[in-house]
């Protein structure tokens, strides 16, 4: 445990700090995005027999060409046929990419995001950051991208590369398997940022007549403190299809397909209902951390939360 928070610490100790990006609760407007179905791609160009190679009398057993002198123009038809018969069948199972069992399967093709899903250094993801685990105010991922897949009224949100490729992945096959107009309202956020969003609702918790400590406390259970937020690491995101994340989004189809098949594009839910004594943080049904396939789908698994796999893999 304690080795791998130093190593995590060391690796966000190298980065640097960047733009402040503000989350909101404005209404949400009509989901606009849309996407395209991409079905399997259909099989190449049969063989044409006219063109097919003769086959040795070793590949078509049980035809009588060891009688040459009997074989007549006419009675070579008949096997010229069984050569295509034999050639239309049995590439099929040459031509066709073979199943990889650790790929999950999915309605859409995506393919082209299967490297990003399941990264290769498959323990690059893997940081823990938490009030026990802070990150520093300077620390800023360099390979933030734009998300596809913002809230149209939101200003444009960002993640990770890795992260943000397998959230497209994760809203395609989503949108494919029913779920509607679940959309980020929010992912990357620098310290100071947090400390912003913070320092906002205690000022409110202390209008209505909480100490600074008092609220401080409370606001804790639902929102990090400056440098103890995962959304600074640049793999965290919030997405849902309320006006604005509230417990209700746990009863929606969209979030418990969400919760079910995160794991396939890298992703876990980090904040689950029944460890916040660990977490120190209540359930939020909107909250998905990127980690990459291999340790999500163990998560997923074990039932685990991040604190206590990390621990954990620590021990074993
Ligand atoms: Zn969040």
């Amino acid at each position: 445990m304690d080795l791998r928070i130093k190593s995590v610490s060391a690796v966000l100790a190298a980065a640097t700090l960047c733009s402040v990006l503000l989350c909101g609760c404005e209404p949400e407007e009509p989901f606009t995005t849309s996407h395209t179905v991409i079905t399997a791609p259909t099989d190449a160009t049969q063989p044409d027999p006219e063109t097919l190679p003769p086959i040795s009398t070793d590949e078509v057993p049980g035809t009588q060409t060891d009688e040459p002198d009997t074989v007549t123009q006419e009675q070579t038809e008949p096997v010229t046929e069984q050569q295509t018969t034999t050639a239309q069948t049995t590439p099929e199972p040459t031509t066709a990419p073979e199943k990889d069992p650790d790929i999950p399967d999915f309605t859409v093709d995506l393919s082209s995001y299967e490297k990003y899903m399941n990264p290769e250094d498959r323990d690059a993801y893997l940081i823990l950051v938490n009030p026990s685990n802070p990150v520093g105010k300077d620390h800023k991922p360099t390979d933030l991208e734009p998300l596809v897949d913002t809230r149209p009224d939101r200003s444009k949100r960002y993640m990770r590369l890795y992260a943000a490729k397998s959230l497209e992945a994760f809203l395609k096959e989503a949108r494919a398997n029913g779920c509607k107009n679940v959309t980020v309202t929010s992912a990357y956020r620098s310290y100071d940022s947090q400390k912003e969003i913070f320092d906002g609702d205690v000022k409110k918790l202390m209008e209505k007549g909480y100490s600074e400590e008092e609220a401080i406390a409370i606001e804790r259970k639902d929102t990090a403190f400056p440098g103890e937020s995962e959304h600074q690491t640049g793999l965290a995101v919030d997405m849902h299809n309320l006006s604005s994340a509230q417990p209700a989004f746990a009863d929606t189809y969209e979030a418990k397909w969400l919760a079910e098949n995160a794991w396939k594009f890298g992703f876990i839910l980090r904040y689950l209902p029944d460890k916040e004594e660990i977490t120190t943080y209540v359930y939020e049904p909107w909250h998905f951390r990127y980690v990459g396939r291999y340790h999500a789908k163990r998560i997923y698994e074990m039932g685990m939360c991040l604190e206590e796999y990390i621990e954990y893999l620590a021990n074993n």
